[in-house]
């Protein structure tokens, strides 16, 4: 085709294109940003729920911008239609926000490399892809589905490459009549590029996280638009990356079989190649086969955002986690600057996993657990406060109406080089402090107890009868270790051991009695602490409780 019939075809095809390179370059302007810094984008398709993996990418795409004082986008890729969810776009907003992983710009959070959601974009795609007719690089491309299954087919026999090129390209060298013979037909196309890669020969680029990478070249005549005229993954991708002037391209390892493709597009469009930083999935060793493999929505409950939200994973935590898996020097690096925010850490891509990160729930939990331990009584309270709010209000209303009571019981062993460290998530407060309100301990009662041990009952009345609360810890537990010795109780598990004949016990087991009647349970935080806080009143309500409980057994 001469270059007029190319001009002729391009407007034939795109009547309505009329805007051009220039304009799209002047109203995408490069970014005014200080050396260095880094442009990021998070590119989901709306196509279902936010998994532990997107947020991890997401993550490391506003690290990175953040730390070189560069910009984080929101680009919703909406090319495949057929696969889009309702409230899809809305809800990757609001899982972003509410994980506090937000972007400087993007769809909902505004800028001027807008619109952020490629189905908004189809002019854009289309004035570059009219410009590859007028240089001969694209050409529509009538071939059906059946004719291309058929070719599929052939090839999959004859062991050979597969998709649409050399001899299976049937339609890159139509005329201009012959395709206006189709248009006028009615007759449906795509767009192709007409790769004039040779695969003898080699391309190279180096992956800021995987290396350098080398592969043939791609001689692939494959689609750039669509029957409906919207974009492939592959335009859309160079197109936006480049107006939208991503600087590093971090995005799933999924995506580096399509890297000689998108070098051949960013070159025929003479836009600059960005960075890419190829992200290795989140792994996990499969419960039943033993396997590694990726995280899964289906089989793993923590593969998805949500089940961070709804179990009430601390967002700092999740940050903290999330960071850890980022760069395997990081968790170290916390150990030793514990007072540090995650933003005084510099990532770095080379630290970042090339095969897989494995996911440690283990590691996970220990995070929480020491956010927690590092939390002040009032602030577990308000915290646990605003999560029942949302996912337990009943919750909610006891924590209101007992706020003082629960302060203090939250602020139990707090002071010390070792505070405790028992709660994981929000929602293990509630079953984790159940003996503290009265009603929800009436519920409860003794059923969390495993053994049907029963204790003297008689001593532990004696024993509340004459307490005095009113005392410091060392004089409680002294008073405790004479009262056990004068019933016939050894005064340290020592003393026991010694002579276990001559005692009932020790003072161990007096704690322990007065703890399962107190708490109804074997294990609880600093009793003397809980007895302060609950009162005379509300034990001796709990040692008619546990007659009841063991008169009924
Ligand atoms: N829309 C692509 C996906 O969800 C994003 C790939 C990219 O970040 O470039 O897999």
């Amino acid at each position: 085709m001469s270059e007029n019939e190319r001009l002729e075809l391009a407007e034939l095809l795109f009547p309505n294109i009329k805007k051009t390179r220039e304009d799209y370059e002047k109203m995408y302007p490069k970014r005014d940003l200080p050396e260095g810094a880094m442009v990021t984008r998070y590119g989901p398709s709306p196509t279902g729920s936010v998994h532990l993996g997107n947020l991890y990418s997401a993550f490391c795409d506003m690290v990175y911008a953040r730390q070189s004082n560069g910009v984080f986008f929101l680009r919703i890729e909406d090319t495949d239609s057929k696969r889009e969810v309702e409230g899809g776009k809305e809800n990757i907003t609001s899982v972003l926000k509410g994980f506090e992983i937000t972007p400087n710009e993007g769809y909902s959070f505004g800028g001027n490399y807008g619109s952020y959601v490629q189905s908004e974009r189809t002019e854009i795609y289309q004035t570059f892809v009219k410009e590859l007719i007028v240089s001969g690089d694209a050409y529509p491309c009538f071939m059906s589905e059946e004719e291309i299954a058929a070719i599929r087919e052939e090839q999959e026999i004859n062991k050979i490459q597969i998709g649409i090129y050399g001899m299976y390209a049937q339609d890159r060298d139509l005329s201009l009549d012959e395709i206006k013979k189709h248009l006028d037909n009615g007759d449906p196309y795509v767009i192709r590029l007409k790769s004039k890669g040779d695969p003898k020969k080699e391309v190279e680029i180096d992956d800021l996280i995987k290396g350098k990478l080398k592969f043939a070249e791609r001689n692939l005549d494959d689609v750039l638009l669509k029957k409906d005229g919207t974009p492939t993954y592959h335009l859309a991708h160079v197109v936006d990356d480049h107006f939208m002037r991503t600087t590093h391209v971090i995005r799933d390892d999924s995506w580096v079989s399509s890297i000689p493709l998108h070098i051949e597009l960013f070159n025929l469009l003479g836009f600059e190649l960005p960075r890419y930083a190829h992200i290795a999935p989140i792994t996990i060793k499969d419960s039943e086969t033993g396997a590694i493999r990726k995280l899964s929505k289906r089989k793993d409950p923590w593969a998805g955002a949500k089940y961070y939200e709804e179990s009430g994973i601390p967002l700092d935590a999740l940050h903290l986690y999330l960071a850890t898996i980022t760069n395997t020097n990081f968790e170290e690096w916390y150990l030793n600057n514990s007072d540090k925010e995650i933003t005084d850490f510099k990532f770095s891509f080379d630290k970042m996993a090339v095969g897989g990160t494995s996911f440690d729930q283990a590691k996970l939990m220990n995070i929480c657990k020491t956010y927690f331990s590092r939390k002040s009584g009032e602030e577990v309270y308000n915290e646990t406060l605003e999560f029942a709010k949302r996912f337990d209000t009943e919750y909610a209303k006891l924590l209101e109406d007992n706020k003082d009571m629960m302060i203090k019981f939250f602020s139990i062993e707090k002071d010390g080089d070792r505070p405790r460290k028992d709660i994981a998530k929000y929602s293990d407060v509630k079953e984790e402090f159940s003996y503290a309100i009265d009603s929800m301990f009436e519920k409860e009662n003794y059923s969390k107890l495993e053994s049907d041990k029963t204790y003297d009952l008689d001593l532990i009345k004696e024993y509340i009868e004459n307490v005095n609360l009113d005392v410091t810890n060392e004089e409680w537990f002294n008073s405790i270790k004479e009262f056990s010795v004068a019933h016939g109780y050894a005064g340290s598990p020592k003393d026991y051991k010694k002579d276990p004949d001559n005692y009932k016990g020790h003072v161990g087991d007096v704690c322990e009695a007065l703890r399962v009647v107190i708490t109804g349970r074997t294990k609880s935080p600093d009793l003397f602490s809980i007895m302060k806080i609950l009162g005379k009143d509300k034990i001796n309500k709990r040692i008619s409780l546990y007659e009841k409980h063991i008169n009924k057994n």
